[in-house]
């Protein structure tokens, strides 16, 4: 008999809202920049087959920032109704050597970036390591590549939980050189989109990781299909977004700045669509951690609101005092429901 899969719930929220205070300082010009995206996507074609299953949609179930969203039918996966063509890849994240994309990220020294890899990355991880222990491995003496690294934070935070051979794949220059500024010890391979696949197919890898990378392939379907074809491999980890309560706030709040829906994120998973996509490619579950930020969202979409009128802006202390506290019990309840704005699941190949 399989094993369950192991389970685990929750996060603190305190470090992510501290490394997000953009989100609550410079909504207009974020919010802006989301709108300006979103013209450029709903230029593109319309798609005709859903980006989890491959099965053909049709019809609008939603309009948000000027953008329709389509369920699938066949596997509950929501898709935006526009293609992620090419070029639209290229404008959101190469174009400029992918230095608009990075400065979402971009942590400009040393400390910010240790901070981040120690409070976001190291309990990715954490987790990571501990279930595949839990699956009968010796997680240290493993071989990881991260595709989509960035600048290089997981496969850090990877190495300084003891890991030995850790390497990251990225296509964005400025990402890499990031990586290689701030911490001279990561192997990085800058490659571009189309080499994507190939290189998965390639990976002498135990684990391939992608976090929060998937939702932003032009094609997740080949990727996955690359990686359940490689022998060298065992192991998927990944984090996606999903369609979550926070898509419902971002629906009633448009003059706030949008975190789940939009962007690069032109589409996004269910725990459905998910289990489909796993079943599809020969994968199986072997762990899981749902912990999401729709509580935060709604905490900041709140209070910029209530800033932005001078008729509400003298009671914003009052919300912060007020529901700051319970964000991660409310949290706690929606990620325990499998509600959360993210997964991260671990999945073994089977042979
Ligand atoms: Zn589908």
């Amino acid at each position: 008999m399989t094993k369950p899969p192991t389970q685990n719930y929750g996060k603190a929220s305190g470090p992510l809202l501290s490394i997000k205070q953009d989100f609550f300082t410079k909504n207009d010009e974020m919010l802006a920049e989301q709108l300006r995206l979103g013209q450029v996507y709903t230029a593109q074609d319309f798609r005709t087959d859903c980006k989890c299953c491959g099965q053909p949609i049709e019809g609008v179930d939603f309009v948000k920032q000027g953008i329709g969203y389509i369920l699938c039918p066949t596997c509950s996966h929501l898709n935006g109704a526009h293609d992620d063509s090419a070029a639209f890849c290229a404008a959101v994240y190469t174009d400029d050597s992918g230095k608009q994309y990075a400065t979402h990220y971009e942590a400009s020294d040393k400390v910010a970036y240790d901070d981040r890899v120690r409070d976001i990355y190291v309990p990715k991880a954490e987790f990571l390591l501990g279930a595949l222990e839990k699956d009968g491995q010796n997680p240290l003496e493993l071989a990881y590549a991260d595709f989509g690294a960035g600048s290089g934070y997981f496969i850090s935070a990877l190495m300084n939980q003891g890991a030995k051979h850790a390497a990251g794949f990225e296509v964005s220059q400025a990402q890499v050189d990031l990586a290689r500024a701030v911490n001279s010890n990561v192997e990085m391979t800058r490659h571009d989109l189309d080499e994507t696949a190939p290189l998965a197919s390639s990976t002498r890898a135990d684990v391939v990781s992608l976090i929060g990378v998937l939702e932003h392939l032009q094609r997740p379907r080949e990727f996955l299909q690359a990686v359940s074809q490689n022998t060298a491999v065992t192991y998927l980890f990944l984090s996606v977004p999903l369609f979550s309560p926070c898509v419902f706030l971002e629906m009633v709040f448009p003059k706030i700045m949008q975190r789940q829906l939009t962007g690069g994120h032109t589409h996004l998973f269910t725990e459905a669509s998910l289990d489909w996509m796993r079943d599809e490619f020969g994968f199986e579950k072997t762990a899981e951690w749902w912990f999401g930020t729709d509580m935060v969202d709604l905490f900041r979409m709140v209070q910029v609101s209530m800033e932005k009128s001078t008729d509400t802006k003298g009671m914003t202390e009052n919300w912060v005092g007020a529901f700051g506290p319970v964000i991660d019990a409310l949290q706690l309840e929606l990620d325990k429901r499998h509600l959360s704005s993210e997964v991260h699941q671990l999945w073994r190949i089977r042979r």
